[in-house]
């Protein structure tokens, strides 16, 4: 049984060698049937148990994790939440789970750092700030909040940034998004694991799903490195891992898969309050808390499962943090890492039925879940729930591709993920 600490608690334990506190979550023993079974301890995996219990009162389920709970992408991502896509499918899915980040604390009563600090998305030419506008329009016309920025109001909010007039990428401007920002990633995964928990659902880590249990054609449980399991549904929520574990299931998914980096500075005092991005150098940054630099940048094209940062990225994203930055080059590099993303080919993801019966996916959402985690989770327990498609998922079903009703959001917006 898990319990709620009081302040005093928490003063008590810094005093007596933090001896007293109890495990978060449980570590239930497997059982041989659940109503429903999530496959993967990500955000996505984890939300979606929860809303399960909570809004579709189904408590007899098993997210099943391989490792540990946001070993994933989960905890490997740079936190950056925001809702600034293109078409209305996007808009309406992104700003939903912008809309349920800002009252997620509350909810799942866990503090899960949400900062709205704003983020920036830079232009640099004339024909960069058409697209702005064009960006900005359409996301006023789905009802998300956007301005255009001009050099003027960019510099305003971001005075250290490259100004000069001799920038290999000069700013013409941006476009600006308030409500967007960074949320803490592990913590995020942490409160739904809480809230799950206490709403009855087991979560089982260090164990493997390695095989699907298929009867008449349809998926009647799985095969675990702790025994088998019968269930009545299986949802996937496995980003990187998707395509491996749909070729156990016997299906084929457009998904390639890829590494994508990100590397932390040494901390240093608050210098950059807002996340800036810019899609000409490829590069993205926000300062975290602890006042680390946290850096990003577009995937490495060369499909891969080596879970590791390289030199070759790293440079690349590197020069693009010192173009927007110059004075950051003093700054040293910590840490470099890489999680494996599933993208798909029109870089939306796929919240849907798989063709094998019974077994629901929720993935391909690339370098862009993290933000996706609240509503992912709400849309994937309506589906697992009920059978049939919340309004919102059904536009990113699995079909989509032989329909031809593609969501391009990289073609839309410009952002590849
Ligand atoms: P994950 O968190 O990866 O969870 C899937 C889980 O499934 C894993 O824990 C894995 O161990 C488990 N699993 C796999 N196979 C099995 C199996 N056979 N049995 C049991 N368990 C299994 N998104 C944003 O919105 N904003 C960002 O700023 C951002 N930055 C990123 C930066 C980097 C470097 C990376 C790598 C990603 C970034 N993302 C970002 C993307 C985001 O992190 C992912 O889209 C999101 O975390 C996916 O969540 P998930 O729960 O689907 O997957």
């Amino acid at each position: 049984m898990t319990r709620n600490y009081s302040a005093l608690t928490l003063f008590k334990e810094g005093l007596n060698g933090q001896m007293g506190w109890q495990k978060a979550w449980r570590s239930p023993a497997i059982k041989p049937r659940y109503d429903i079974v999530i496959i993967g301890g990500g955000g996505h995996g984890l939300a979606t148990g929860y809303y399960l219990a909570k809004h579709h009162n189904i408590r007899n389920v098993a997210i099943i994790e391989k490792g540990w709970l946001g070993g994933g992408n989960t905890g490997r991502n740079t936190t950056v939440i925001r809702s600034n896509y293109f078409f209305p499918e996007s808009a309406a899915l992104y700003e939903m789970s912008l809309g349920m980040y800002e009252t997620l604390g509350r909810e799942l009563n866990y503090n899960i750092m949400l900062s709205q600090r704003g983020l920036l998305s830079l232009a640099h030419s004339e024909a960069e700030m058409e697209m702005s506008a064009r960006i900005v329009n359409a996301m006023q016309i789905n009802g998300t909040d956007a301005d255009l920025l001009d050099k003027a109001a960019v510099r305003e909010i971001l005075p250290i940034l490259n100004f000069s007039e001799g920038a290999r990428y000069p700013v013409f401007g941006g476009v600006w998004q308030g409500r967007a920002g960074t949320a803490r990633h592990d913590a995020v995964a942490w409160g739904y694991a809480r809230a799950a928990d206490r709403l009855g659902v087991d979560i089982i880590q260090t164990c493997d799903v390695e095989e699907f249990i298929i009867e008449d054609g349809r998926c009647r449980g799985v095969r675990t490195s702790r025994g088998d399991v019968r269930t009545d549904r299986v949802g996937m929520a496995v980003a990187g891992h998707s395509s491996h574990m749909a070729q156990r299931a016997g299906f084929r998914l457009p998904i390639t898969s890829y590494a994508l980096q990100a590397c932390v500075s040494e901390p240093v005092k608050p210098v950059l309050d807002n996340v800036v991005l810019s899609p000409g150098t490829g590069t993205y940054a926000s300062q975290s808390d602890k006042g680390e630099m946290v850096i990003g940048g577009g995937l490495d094209r060369v499909p891969s499962y080596g879970q590791r940062g390289n030199l070759p990225v790293l440079e690349h994203v590197i020069s693009g943090l010192l173009e927007m930055f110059p004075s950051f080059r003093q700054l040293r590099l910590m840490r470099q890492w890489a999680g494996i993303v599933d993208v798909t080919p029109d870089s939306s993801p796929i919240i849907g039925e798989s063709p094998l019966s019974n077994l629901f996916i929720d993935c391909g959402w690339g370098t862009g879940g993290f933000k996706g985690i609240p509503a992912g989770g709400l849309l994937f327990a309506h589906l697992l729930a009920t059978g049939k498609h919340h309004d919102i998922s059904r536009p990113f079903d699995l079909s989509r591709f032989a329909r031809g009703r593609l969501i391009d959001e990289a073609a839309g917006s410009g952002i590849a993920h």
